[in-house]
């Protein structure tokens, strides 16, 4: 048991709720923030059966607004960053996600600076690392590497993860504050649910229980188990290391018919509608001309995912759970939660 408080941002989340989960675990306090303190109530009865949440607490502030960061960074030990709106559609304003990314991160980066805060964990993302280079690239990408803005196939979601931990690493740079900052890029987060809040990755999963596609999209993906990433979130707070690491939240780059089979082993009759198959790449760019969602997906199709993250298997000492685990996990707790 420590007395230390960890501030979790917007722990209304799938991954914060599981950050929220392993601090209390590990003896630490976690003070929450939350847009509606209506939230709060429902944080408290998601974590309530898994640890003690009298040493939980919440505090209301917007990333896009001051009030309530000056109040939510006091007396706190560590950050850990994970607010910031998460959509797989794309929207019409990208300033939609890119504003409460960018202007969020720095607005909690000044008030964690203003009131002493000791470490600071910013949620980043693969997005931040991966997209945006030539398609043919077979070289694995590494925490050296960074979204290529301007390249094919960024999304206002991969700009707005990429633009907020670039602000964050230049305001450390200009202001060196005497806070150690590290990020998590995790890929495609997968792993149980807490409660019925599910979040953007949850639903690739679920589109594909309700039988939404008759097969899988030839598209590959760096996955991670929702556990491991809260688990590194920790770790990155407690770290030795330098201040500025990069860590890739990733446990395999797999293929979605590698993500549907484990699925289809573990739920048998309740993933019946879970394709066994992959559907050409020339009917994916049929479906495209009429479908925007499928046109979105074009720059990566069929394009094999190379990732390399030993320097964070080794710096964190990170054992992942892979995605024969994490996916078939999520998929249970969708199915128990009413959700398919
Ligand atoms: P969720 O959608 O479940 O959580 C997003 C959280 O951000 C919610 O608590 C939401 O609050 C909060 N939020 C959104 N906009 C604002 C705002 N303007 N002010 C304050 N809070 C806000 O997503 P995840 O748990 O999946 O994602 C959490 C983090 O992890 C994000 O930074 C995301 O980019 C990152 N990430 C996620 C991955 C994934 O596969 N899930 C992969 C890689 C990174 P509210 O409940 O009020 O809406």
């Amino acid at each position: 048991m420590t007395d230390k408080t960890i501030l979790v941002t917007g722990i209304s989340g799938f991954i914060a709720k599981h950050c929220a989960l392993d601090l209390l675990q590990h003896g630490y306090r976690v003070r929450g923030t939350v847009r509606s303190l209506k939230k709060a109530d429902e944080v408290k009865a998601a974590l309530r059966p898994h640890c003690d949440i009298t040493r939980l607490e919440f505090v209301d502030a917007d990333l896009l607004a001051d009030a309530g960061w000056a109040k939510a960074t006091e007396g706190v030990h560590g950050v850990q960053h994970l607010a910031s709106p998460f959509i797989l559609n794309e929207p019409k304003d990208p300033n939609e996600l890119i504003r409460p990314a960018v202007e969020g991160t720095l607005r909690v980066l000044n008030a964690a600076t203003a009131s002493g805060v000791k470490r600071f964990v910013q949620t980043s993302s693969m997005a931040a690392v991966m997209y945006g280079h030539p398609k043919d690239r077979t070289k694995p990408f590494t925490e050296d590497d960074w979204t290529v803005l301007d390249g094919p196939g960024v999304t206002s979601y991969t700009r707005s993860k990429t633009l907020s931990e670039r602000a964050a690493r230049d305001f450390m740079a200009q202001n060196r504050p005497a806070m150690h900052y590290a990020s998590i890029n995790p890929g495609l987060v997968f792993g149980p649910l807490l409660d019925r809040d599910m979040g953007g990755s949850a639903e690739v999963i679920q589109m594909f229980l309700r039988g939404k596609y008759p097969g899988c999209p030839k598209l590959s993906f760096g996955v991670v188990d929702v556990r491991d990433v809260a688990k590194m979130h920790r770790l990155a707070l407690e770290t030795a290391e330098p201040s500025g690491g990069r860590y890739l939240g990733v446990s395999e780059a797999a293929w979605f018919l590698d993500m549907m089979r484990p699925i289809k082993a573990r739920l048998g009759r309740q993933a019946k509608k879970v394709p066994s198959f992959e559907l050409p790449n020339f009917m994916i760019r049929l479906v495209a001309l009429v479908d925007p969602a499928a046109r979105g997906i074009l720059p990566d199709l069929g394009v094999a995912l190379h990732i390399d993250n030993r320097r964070t298997r080794q710096t964190l000492g990170m054992d992942f759970i892979g995605v024969e685990e994490s996916a078939p996990a999520m998929a249970q707790s969708l199915v128990e939660l009413g959700l398919v």
